[in-house]
């Protein structure tokens, strides 16, 4: 009998799946990866985690990773977009649509409309404003393109 010829592997790129915060449908993208376009709406995506630690004023912040609003941060958006959860120790304002959960810690100030699967409101953090909307995600509901 011959010996088992072990096939030559090409080097393993990590990947991992993130969810396209454009389409809401998962995707796989090389785990190191900053940024990437997405296979289903081949719009372009940041992934690595956002954290805002001081005065950030501007239209989005949109990850397909975090977002952190550290707790001197004023962050003041249009909208706030994050696959995997937003963490607010600071003072935010803007629209936050998450597809994780979304952390309002006890120095927080949330002031906008949120959309997201869980919210974990902690005893001090302030909610100024904005409809909830709280609901499960559901992965095969893309927006129209
Ligand atoms: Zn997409």
């Amino acid at each position: 009998m011959c010996a088992m010829i072990e096939p030559i592997q090409p080097p393993t790129n990590p990947t991992r799946m993130v969810r396209c915060y454009h389409c809401r449908r998962e995707c796989t993208v090389s785990a190191r990866a900053m940024s990437s376009s997405c296979p289903h709406c081949h719009r372009q995506l940041a992934i690595a985690d956002i954290i805002v630690r001081e005065k950030h004023w501007g239209t989005r912040l949109q990850t397909c990773g975090k977002i952190v609003i550290e707790r001197r941060a004023d962050a003041r958006v249009n909208i706030v977009q994050a696959s995997q959860g937003v963490e607010v120790h600071g003072s935010l304002k803007g629209h936050v649509i998450s597809y994780g959960p979304v952390m309002l810690a006890d120095t927080a100030s949330l002031d906008g409309d949120l959309e997201a699967p869980a919210v974990y409101v902690a005893p001090g953090a302030k909610i100024i404003g904005g409809r909830f909307s709280i609901a499960p995600v559901r992965p095969d509901a893309p927006q129209g393109d």
